[in-house]
């Protein structure tokens, strides 16, 4: 037969036993339900993934579909003369050039308008005597000849100079009036630069040169506003060198109106686009193929944003609609967004690398349809969210960790439990050991005085007569005490193994008190105690057995005079007691009070489980086997009694036995 390994048969391994029997499945229950949620999180994963693939294609027909009702409008010529959604320019290319609606949309052109201009040789008499002789009373005079000419052209041109000339000559007021005189010609221009935009802005050189702070900021600011109100139709190099001086002039006050801007830049991509198509710049062939078809759309990353434009029309005819991001969050975005539902989605300019990871910030695949794909001008991005409930799988995944949560709390009550339990049988085993070194103590004592005096009394013969009664007396008590140590003891261990035997008679619990009492006056008689003894008249008879009361109430003396400290007294009472319930037979008390050190209310309710000892009196150093109070407790107990316990800390205590009175 196979040998069981020695450490198994060892009582402390049972625990461990125990511990490992819990443990393991619940280990392997743990294992198993982790691994069962990671399944279910790749399933959700994928289920995810799925559903954002297919809110991707949903947003695609959806956003197709609004893009393809624009197309078609685009190719109806009579779209153009109707009013543009906020947002939106209309544009339209064809043999006539480029037209947009509202013309005031635009911060600037691809090209700029061309306005009459003055023939540049009428001016070459003045400013030879201008620039060459530096004349320039001679360069004002003949300016000013011109300046009276009939032809608007010549005369703004002339007054232009004029004013130039009069700067020169430092005469700042008569320049200043003649610049005002020019700011109403809007229909001229010099070197492709409207006249009074080039009056105005040398009306503000003007303020600034003179230190006039107030004039230029009114100037600027109207400038300003001009210009953002679209009054000139400029190409983008005018605009940019107009807004660049006038946010050197106004400081924080400039501002650049970015829709139009953006606009412009949308356009003029636009522009560039049909204008290389019908230059035929790129390969002849696509560039027919395309240019019969000249429909389709795309989002153009503008300085601010984005913007997206969409086309359709004829080789010779092509309209378009620009569309600002606002426009598109306004009346697109929120189409897709229904049709991506339950799924978030994102758009994009096309060519943004971007979105895949900006849109699903959690690490989950994404649906991504790029532009290139899909013929829309954004790269469309698809995501679901993670905390979307994903129906059977969450509600699996719900119980799984509830499941889960039951066996770690099973597990760690298992745990808790064997460890009290081992901690318990510690516990026990010290108690033990402190009880079994106890004993021996209690027992060296009245060996050693037996052994002294048997000496003493082999020795001497000559010893007078009352000496060697009194060492023959204390041998006795010596005897009594070593036997009622070793009838303590196998006592207590009987009533441990519950073989105790009881025989009840009826005793008077007053006889048997004072009886116990002078017995244990005659066994601590030098020792300088007073034993009161007080029985109050009356019936106490009790059914008991006489033998086993006599020691718990002795056990009781003993402790009463064992915890005293220097008040060396100790009173026993036997009286009637107060029936604990209304109704319910007499009752006769025995009280043994004492004026010792007491013991804390936390400790007392404990001190009647066996071997367990006081703080108060192992720090007191007071020896002790512990066994006392549950000795006197399981007898009581067997009487139908019970002890009661009412003590203080350097006060004293009194041990009260309680039992029913016979009825006689
Ligand atoms: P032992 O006295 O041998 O230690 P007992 O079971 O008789 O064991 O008593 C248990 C504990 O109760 C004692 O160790 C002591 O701390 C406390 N005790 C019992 N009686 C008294 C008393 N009269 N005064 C103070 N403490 C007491």
């Amino acid at each position: 037969m196979a040998k069981i390994p020695g450490w198994l048969r060892s009582p402390h391994s049972l625990p461990l036993l125990l511990g490992l029997v819990v443990a393991l499945p619940a280990i392997a229950l743990v294992v198993l339900g982790v691994r069962l949620l990671e399944q279910d999180r790749a399933l959700a994963v994928q289920r995810r993934g799925e559903m954002a693939q297919s809110a991707a294609d949903r947003v695609v027909r959806a956003l197709e579909h609004e893009v393809n009702s624009v197309a078609r409008q685009l190719a109806d010529p009579a779209w153009m003369a109707e009013r543009p959604a906020p947002g939106t320019v209309r544009v339209l290319i064809s043999n006539a050039g480029l037209q947009v609606e509202p013309p005031s949309a635009l911060a600037w052109y691809p090209s700029a308008s061309h306005l009459p201009e003055p023939p540049a040789a009428v001016f070459a008499e003045a400013e030879a005597a201008e620039f060459q002789s530096v004349d320039l009373e001679m360069a004002l005079r003949l300016n000013r000849g011109l300046a009276v000419r009939p032809d608007v052209a010549i005369h703004s041109g002339a007054l232009l100079r004029q004013a130039r000339v009069l700067r020169k000559m430092n005469r700042k007021d008569e320049a200043e009036a003649v610049f005002a005189q020019l700011g109403g010609t809007n229909n001229i221009a010099i070197d492709g630069v409207p006249v009074d935009l080039i009056a105005r802005q040398a009306q503000c050189a003007l303020a600034l040169a003179s230190g006039r702070a107030g004039a230029l900021r009114g100037a600027a600011l109207a400038l300003q506003t001009d210009l953002n109100a679209g009054r000139w139709r400029l190409d983008r190099p005018t605009y940019e060198f107009v807004a660049e001086r006038l946010s050197r002039w106004l400081g924080p006050d400039a501002r650049r109106d970015i829709d139009r801007e953006a606009m412009a830049a949308a356009v003029e991509w636009f522009a560039l686009r049909s204008g290389r198509r019908r230059a035929g710049d790129d390969a002849p062939q696509t560039a027919t193929a395309e240019t019969r078809a000249p429909t389709g759309c795309r989002s153009v990353q503008t300085g601010s944003g984005m913007a997206v434009v969409i086309w359709a029309g004829t080789p010779d005819r092509v309209a378009a609609i620009v569309a600002l991001e606002r426009f598109v969050v306004r009346e697109w975005r929120p189409a897709a967004e229904r049709a991506a539902r339950p799924a978030t989605v994102v758009l994009s300019a096309a060519g943004d690398a971007r979105p895949a990871s900006a849109a699903s910030g959690t690490g989950v695949v994404a649906g991504t349809r790029p532009a290139s794909e899909t013929g829309l001008p954004w790269t469309i991005v698809t995501d679901v969210p993670v905390h979307l409930d994903l129906g059977p799988l969450a509600a699996r995944e719900r119980l799984l960790l509830v499941g889960l949560a039951a066996v770690l709390i099973l597990v760690a009550t298992g745990g808790f439990l064997v460890f009290r339990w081992r901690r318990q049988e510690i516990a026990l085993a010290r108690l033990q050991s402190d009880f079994v070194a106890a004993v021996s103590h209690e027992f060296r004592t009245p060996l050693t005085a037996l052994s002294q005096f048997n000496e003493l009394l082999e020795d001497g013969d000559e010893l007078p007569a009352a000496k060697r009664r009194a060492y023959h007396q204390a041998q006795a008590r010596a005897t009594v005490r070593l036997r009622r140590l070793v009838e303590s003891v196998l006592d207590f261990g009987r009533m441990q193994a519950g073989r105790h035997p009881y025989a009840f008679q009826p005793v008077d619990a007053g006889k048997l008190v004072s009886g116990v009492v002078d017995q244990f006056r005659a066994e601590i008689d030098g020792r300088g105690f007073v034993v009161r003894c007080e029985i109050d008249a009356g019936d106490h008879t009790i059914a008991a057995d006489a033998e086993a009361l006599d020691r718990a109430v002795w056990n009781l003396l003993d402790n009463a005079v064992k915890y005293s400290r220097d008040r060396r007294e100790v009173e026993v009472t036997v009286c009637a007691a107060t029936p604990a319930r209304p109704g319910s037979r007499p009752e006769v008390a025995v009280a043994v009070r004492d004026f010792g050190i007491g013991i804390p209310r936390l400790e007392q309710a404990r001190l009647f489980q066996k071997f367990v000892r006081g703080a108060g009196a192992t720090a007191a150093g007071i020896k002790g086997t512990g066994i006392g109070l549950a000795m006197a407790q399981h007898i009581v107990a067997a009487h139908g009694g019970r002890i009661l316990v009412e003590s203080e800390p350097n006060v004293g205590s009194t041990f009260t036995i309680v039992i029913e009175r016979s009825l006689s």
